[in-house]
């Protein structure tokens, strides 16, 4: 009995998982007449909606590194007194646009979104474990030769901490600096522990 009502649950999320993956993926303009579809559809309506939202938090467990416009996917890494923080977000977030740029201010809006990256004041670490930024790099696929129909932003931050064993909680600002990015997903490893969480302006501090 308890099988069979897992495994129909199951299929029916299958479904709603591949609508909602294209649905993800779609222009805004997309997004929101497939919304007023939905409001069109009064009797179905609170069921539809509780089936997309169930769809999309397994789509993030299931598929940590896709490429969702709104989010950001987010590593940090602890080893030794190295620590690195990895940043993956679509372009889509950052600049409002994904295709190669076209115009000077584009470029100028790419350089100037890789410069803040680069900066690496977009999050904060607890001040005890005293990590110094030791590099930074930022770059994006929206400037490569190959033209494709996502791109996105990275950004590497590598720190040196002088007290390792007292870094426990992070802070990202980046929902201020960037408001299109609505929720990161972190996954972190830290002095031997690992987990993962997501944070949005509401709740921007992980603790590790
Ligand atoms: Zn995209």
């Amino acid at each position: 009995m308890m099988n069979l009502r897992v495994g129909a649950a199951v299929s029916c999320c299958f479904t709603a998982l591949t609508i909602g993956a294209i649905f993800l993926n779609s222009a805004p303009v997309v997004a929101q007449q497939h919304d007023h579809k939905h409001a069109e559809q009064h009797e179905h309506e609170h069921e539809h909606e509780h089936e997309h939202e169930h769809e999309h938090e397994e789509d993030e467990f299931s598929n940590p590194g896709t490429h969702v416009h709104g989010e950001a996917m987010l590593t940090v890494i602890l080893e030794g007194n190295e620590a690195m923080v990895a940043l993956q977000s679509a372009a889509y977030n950052i600049v409002g646009f994904e295709h190669a740029p076209k115009t000077s201010e584009q470029r100028q809006e790419i350089n100037a979104a890789l410069n803040v990256l680069r900066e690496g004041k977009w999050f904060e670490i607890n001040p005890q474990a005293g990590c110094d930024l030791a590099e930074a790099d930022a770059n994006t696929d929206l400037t490569a030769e190959v033209s494709s129909t996502h791109s996105d932003f990275y950004a590497n931050i590598g720190l040196i901490c002088q007290q390792p064993a007292r870094l426990n909680e992070m802070t990202v600002n980046l929902f201020n600096l960037v408001p299109s990015v609505q929720k990161i997903t972190v996954q972190w490893v830290i002095n031997g522990q690992q987990g993962a969480t997501e944070l949005s302006l509401a709740s921007n501090t992980v603790s590790f």
